[in-house]
């Protein structure tokens, strides 16, 4: 492979030379963040490296939730973060949201709102619980989004899709689903009219710091730029050495397509460790990393038959019961996670910036965290 000495003027001094802001990874945060830097630096030369030849990390391998809090993870979060800290954060989510829908149509995303569903098995005593605190989590949402009455309990859910062990369902009217391989070809579509090169294959191995700008060494050379943007979320303690941030590995898979079959929004199950949605007639399913946190911190994209037995195994006891479908697809991808549950986004030098740990969230959160970042430059 041709190393950057080895290229011709006008691919380095177009790409590779004069780069005023340099952004490290190429999912939503380093792509919005882009896109924000274009918008406050019209005439900056702005490039985006990524090591994979797709994004290699979690926004083209997510589940397309457009989800901001489920009762049960809310619930959970509530037991061990604070109640500030868990709403600022289901704050963050929605504002994001609202971001993401002014950056792209409904249409160009497949963003719709049917609603999301928290399934919950036959513990009457829980679903007592959790149903006497949907009032204060009602009231936190209004506060939040101006809307009233965002979730109820539904017993109908299991009979109408077909569940089994399942009792009833708590339901968010406010959530909603998109497609991620639309999100991924209208943020291209954008990052190329606003002039911003994305170049792909291009493994960041080290950044050095400097008073004034930055050296990056990648598998082909050194870059300098005046400065630079560290979005890479699940992987960032290569750059970062920090303990804050976690990888956490996730395992999905879809279906054959099953003919006249979908589901009416998306739906959580035990807490959120487990989520599921039909997508163009088949299953989507994702989760199980509680079965094994230690293996899955991990950021090899692999997936294990142990996680994909357990999901296969919740298909056919409980999701759709009594039917015979393949699994026709599977895949892993990394996200990052931390004991607190909100983005890291901060200036660790006046010229270097970075903005990881989206969680399992990073779909809603994922476009506000990248302009914020843009906005401390
Ligand atoms: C299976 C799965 C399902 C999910 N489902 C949902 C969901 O339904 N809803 C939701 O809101 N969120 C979901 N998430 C989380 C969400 O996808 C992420 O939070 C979000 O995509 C993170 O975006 P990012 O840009 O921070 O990181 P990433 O998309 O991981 O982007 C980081 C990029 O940095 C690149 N990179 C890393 N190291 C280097 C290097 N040394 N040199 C160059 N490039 C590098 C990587 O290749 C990667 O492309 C899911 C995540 C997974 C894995």
């Amino acid at each position: 492979m041709l190393q950057f000495d080895q290229l011709s003027y006008w691919e380095r001094s177009t790409l590779l030379e004069g780069i005023d802001f340099l952004v490290i990874g190429s999912g939503i945060v380093g792509s919005a963040c882009a896109l924000r830097l274009r918008e406050r630096f019209p005439d900056a030369k702005i490039v985006i490296l990524e090591r994979g030849y797709l994004p290699t990390g979690a926004s083209t391998k997510n589940a397309g939730f457009a989800c901001f809090g489920s009762v049960t993870e809310l619930d959970d979060d509530l037991e061990h973060i604070s109640e500030e800290r868990v709403w600022s954060t289901v704050e963050l989510r929605w504002r994001g949201l609202k971001r993401l829908q002014e950056r792209f149509s409904a249409d160009q995303i497949g963003l719709i709102f049917p609603g999301s569903w928290d399934l919950l098995t036959n513990d009457s005593t829980e679903q007592q619980r959790l149903s006497d605190r949907l009032d204060y989590f009602n009231e936190q949402i209004f506060r939040i989004t101006g809307e009233k009455e965002c979730y109820s309990y539904n017993r109908e859910i299991a009979q109408r899709c077909g569940f089994q062990e399942i009792a009833g369902g708590f339901r968010n009217r406010l959530e909603g689903e998109l497609h991620t391989g639309k999100l991924f070809v209208a943020t291209q579509q954008l990052l190329a009219e606003a002039g911003i090169a994305v170049l792909n294959g291009m493994n960041v191995l080290n950044c050095e710091i400097g008073e004034r700008d930055v050296t990056v060494t990648t598998t082909y050379g050194t870059l300098r730029a005046n400065h630079l943007a560290v979005t890479v979320n699940g992987f960032a303690r290569q750059f970062l050495k920090d303990e804050r941030i976690v990888p956490a590995r996730a395992q999905v898979l879809v279906t054959d397509t099953i003919p006249g079959w979908s589901l009416p929004g998306t739906f959580h199950y035990q807490k959120g460790y487990y989520y599921f949605r039909s997508v163009d007639n088949r299953l989507l399913l994702g989760g199980g990393r509680n079965l094994d946190f230690k293996g899955e911190t991990s950021t090899e994209l692999a997936v294990t038959d142990a996680i994909v037995g357990a999901l296969e195994e919740l298909i056919r006891t409980m999701i759709l019961p009594g039917r015979t479908v393949k699994t026709a697809y599977r895949w892993a991808g990394i996200m990052g996670v931390g004991a607190e549950k909100k983005p890291l986004i901060e200036l660790t030098h006046p010229h270097v910036g970075i903005a990881v740990r989206m969680g399992g969230m990073g779909v809603a959160i994922g476009s506000l965290a990248g302009e914020e970042l843009a906005e401390l430059f």
